[in-house]
């Protein structure tokens, strides 16, 4: 291919000169010059310069089934000559939608019969923020609309995301925030569990969900939503007294429940879904990511029986779609990313095998004296980098380090991603266990790198 003969620099110049990124300091990354990925095959990603990388964090928490899966591409291809595009809107469908929505029905807990397409996680947000308030109005209670998340939540980018989600920084940057959105504290046990035990303060936390309606009025509120672990926000794993508490709230006081399982979704966690790992039943889920292990962008949220049968038999018509709902390119890929899944039992290697192989090494950081907690489930765990380990206490600037970690892994062959001052993993679901090895030697390297800037070795 002809533009592999152009240098680095050129390919610096040319983004630098046009391109600006998500979540991305312009002025510092111009300075350094951004990172050209080339190519990518397993769980190995090459850079314009011939530099091997282990990809820790499948993409962006996406790639599943790792890089160079020829099936998928196939999969694509095959759809795109067939039928490269039709809408959903004007009472049609296509092929692969129709069987999609078949699938994941037979996937999603059960009860869950009815999927409404999209192409990224903000949008599928924006979607169950739309139906939750259509539907309380098809019940005849519009004041319902009030939708409760969490501090260091991550929901996505929309204007509507990012005001729904619980990043400060977002919300300072928003302007003027959204009306009908609450926020309640994170299950962050680490941070502010104090002399709690997890299993307590896992009650405290999802009773900050009961106060929280009781302060609006039930009958304002209309749903909560959350991941059932907080990936962006540092891989946060609640105690296991969390969700059935919220589940109890919920239940009480007719709230619906949205699981936000963008990347716990697909197995990461070992089941199918987050919601399945920590036990609890949603009314809707928003899905992206995995959903095609990122070869193309679609997105999805799973219904339950509940709304499904409100929007069905008394909302009329419900004015929400995307021109690339259901688009059948992305949807061929999305089904035979499912076949693959099943077929090739990844799933349950995630449960069963290479999830727990991954979760019994990282402890091996506990005792790092750099690393506070070790958290995780399945495939994702996350890490906090900890000023005094004893006392708990938190560097005051814990994105720097985060940030100096992570830049050791980046020049060390290593794809780790630093959340403020958690470092985080979430390798494609196909890795084996001599790369989990070669992954958990590079990322303790990494750590004693910084370990000794920060004179701790
Ligand atoms: C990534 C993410 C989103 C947003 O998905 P995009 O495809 O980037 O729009 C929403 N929710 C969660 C939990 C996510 O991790």
């Amino acid at each position: 291919m002809n533009h592999m003969n152009k240098s680095t620099e050129y390919w610096q110049g040319l983004d630098r000169a046009h391109h600006l990124h998500p979540f991305t300091d312009a002025k510092s990354l111009n300075e350094k010059g951004v990172r050209v990925m080339t190519k990518a095959d397993g769980v190995y990603l090459w850079d314009s310069e011939g530099n091997r990388v282990l990809d820790g964090m499948a993409g962006l928490w996406c790639v599943n089934l790792g890089y160079g899966r020829k099936e998928l591409v196939d999969a694509a291809q095959r759809q795109m000559l067939e039928l490269p595009f039709y809408n959903t809107f004007f009472q049609t469908s296509n092929i692969p939608a129709t069987e999609l929505a078949g699938l994941l029905a037979e996937v999603a807990p059960a009860g869950m019969k009815h999927a409404f397409f999209a192409n990224s996680g903000s949008e599928a947000v924006d979607t169950a923020i739309r139906m939750v308030r259509r539907y309380w109005q098809a019940e005849g209670l519009p004041e319902r609309n009030v939708i409760i998340s969490r501090n260091n939540a991550y929901h996505g980018s929309s204007v509507a995301g990012a005001c729904l989600g619980g990043m400060g920084a977002m919300h300072e940057q928003s302007g003027l925030m959204m009306p009908g959105f609450e926020h309640i504290m994170q299950p962050y046990w680490y941070q502010d569990g104090g002399d709690l035990s997890p299993e307590e303060f896992g009650l405290v936390a999802a009773r900050a969900l009961e106060e929280r309606i009781l302060a609006v009025g039930p009958e304002k509120v209309a749903a909560f939503i959350g991941e059932p672990i907080q990936g962006a926000g540092g891989v946060i794993v609640p105690p296991d007294s969390y969700w059935p508490e919220i589940q109890r709230i919920c239940n009480q006081y007719g709230i619906l429940l949205i699981a936000d399982e963008v990347i716990c979704g697909f197995g990461r966690t070992g089941n199918w879904f987050g919601s399945q790992t920590f036990g609890f039943t949603p009314d809707l889920m928003t899905m992206a990511k995995g959903m095609s292990s990122g070869y193309m962008p679609i997105s999805a949220v799973m219904v339950g029986e509940r709304v499904a049968n409100t929007l069905i038999e008394k909302s009329g018509e419900f004015y929400h779609g995307y021109t690339y709902s259901g688009h059948p390119v992305a949807a061929a890929v999305a089904i035979e990313n499912i076949r693959i899944l099943k077929e090739e039992r990844i799933i349950e290697r995630v449960a069963e095998d290479t999830g727990p192989y991954f979760q019994e090494k990282l402890q091996i950081f506990a005792e790092h004296p750099l690393v506070g907690e070790v958290v995780g489930r399945g495939l994702v765990a996350g890490m906090v980098l900890v000023k005094d380990k004893k006392t708990r206490e938190l560097y005051e600037n814990g994105s720097d380090v985060g940030t100096m970690c992570r830049n050791h892994c980046f020049s060390n062959g290593l794809i780790m991603r630093a959340c403020g001052d958690r470092m985080v993993l979430s390798p494609p679901l196909i890795i084996s266990r001599a790369e989990i090895d070669e992954m958990l030697d590079k990322a303790k390297y990494c750590l004693d790198l910084a370990a000794k800037d920060l004179g701790k070795l």
